[in-house]
């Protein structure tokens, strides 16, 4: 675990000099696989990778406190999206209340999410959202007071949330257009890309003080030519991190894979850059694909949304003979339907190999009768296992990478 547990919840006030940097540091390398584990320090504490980051779009993970997130191992949260945080509550609020680390009770890591994706989301409806050289132009969804969401104001509202990386504001490729629509898209990102970072280093800390890190996303979309050009472009920059961002990444788990493919010789050039797949983890084994190709970090909606929906995952990372892992499914797709009756009168935890609280103190039967209930215990129960299942996958991952190193 990383050291973020000594760092109190007052710490988003200044804290000494000595720990308010960003670096990361590639500490092991796999001897046969691309997969490498990383030292990230950030002025909330450090975190090791391959690392999952439970999503709070909201400032909120769904039904899990910063405790709850700790204690399933979680060591960076991606603690909030600069376009719902613009909306609700509001910077000047997220300012008084001492940024959202404060806020949210959280002492360690976070990484915000710069807007792009959700202004390309809702300009798919161009009454809520229109894009144009300048940035996307939005009605606020209650007031309906408009909002011109820029490079400039995504990285500002970064600043005033507080987190200790922040992404570049881009615009992600559309798929359904062709090249010529996604060359456009691609022209734009470099454009604005290049705002953000001017932005940005204007003053590089957050406005409590504490050093950012600024990562840039790589797009292009399918195309294998403007993912390189991309993937060139974003390695010369002063960049801490590199970022594979789209639409279909995460989705697409073959796509993705082929899509990192291209880039990576130009990723290799900079071993010592943190690098993000955003949106990846609907299964555990979909994280041990990723980091098979020599990526670091993930996010995903997927382990809390299939938990208040009903499917808790099933299997355990085991360690194969080659020197690496894959997912053991315990039943079908590994993943356990609470709502079946046969769980109704059953008395095992989900999994009796689990370490988490709920496998720990509450029985199958009892999570079905919460769920068929609608309690809300329920929901905080199933995103406790669901979290540390991601989480124990990237503590075996890691340990088979500093056995193979
Ligand atoms: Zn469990």
């Amino acid at each position: 675990m990383s050291d973020m547990s000594e760092l109190k919840p007052e710490s988003n006030s200044k804290i000494t000099s000595g720990l308010n940097y960003f670096s990361s540091q590639l500490t092991h390398q796999h001897k046969k696989l691309p997969a490498r584990s990383m030292k990230v320090h950030t002025p909330h504490g450090d975190f090791q990778t391959p690392c999952f980051m439970p999503v709070g779009t909201r400032a909120a993970v769904n039904c899990m406190d910063g405790d709850q997130l700790k204690n399933a191992g979680s060591q960076i949260i991606l603690g909030g999206n600069t376009y719902h945080m613009l909306v609700a509550p509001g910077v000047e609020v997220i300012k008084s209340l001492g940024g959202m680390h404060v806020m949210m009770n959280w002492s360690g890591p976070m990484l915000t999410d710069s807007g792009g994706f959700q202004v390309f989301s809702l300009s798919q409806n161009k009454k809520i959202c229109v894009i144009d050289e300048s940035g996307g132009h939005f009605k606020h969804p209650e007031s309906g007071r408009l909002i011109h969401m820029t490079p400039e104001i995504s990285i500002q509202t970064q600043k005033a949330i507080g987190a200790d990386i922040i992404m570049a504001f881009d615009q992600c490729t559309p798929e359904a257009g062709g090249e010529i629509s996604a060359l456009k898209a691609m022209e734009r990102t470099h454009r604005w890309l290049r705002e953000s970072i001017e932005t940005h280093e204007k003053n590089n800390q957050s406005d409590y003080g504490l050093k950012q890190a600024l990562f840039g996303i790589i797009q292009g979309g399918s195309y294998q030519k403007l993912r390189e050009a991309c993937a060139q472009d974003l390695i010369n920059l002063p960049l801490d991190g590199l970022a594979i961002g789209g639409e279909i990444v995460g989705f697409d788990m073959a796509k993705t894979v082929e899509i990192i493919q291209w880039v990576k010789p130009y990723l290799d050039q900079v071993p010592q850059k943190v690098r993000y797949t955003m949106g990846v983890g609907l299964h555990p084994q979909d994280l041990i694909d990723m980091v098979q190709e020599g990526i670091d970090i993930f996010d995903c909606v997927a382990p809390t949304r299939n938990a208040r929906h009903g499917a808790l995952y099933h299997g355990s990372p085991v360690k194969t003979e080659e020197g690496w892992v894959r997912f053991e499914n315990y039943s079908e797709k590994g993943r356990l339907l609470i709502k079946k009756a046969i769980y109704a009168q059953d008395e095992n935890p989900i999994q009796p190999d689990c370490d988490c609280y709920t496998c720990q103190n509450h029985s199958r039967g009892y999570l079905h009768y919460l769920f068929k209930q609608g309690q809300a215990l329920y929901s905080t129960l199933a995103c406790i296992h669901n979290v540390r299942v991601m989480q124990k996958t990237c503590e075996v991952m890691r340990e088979v990478i500093q056995e193979n190193s």
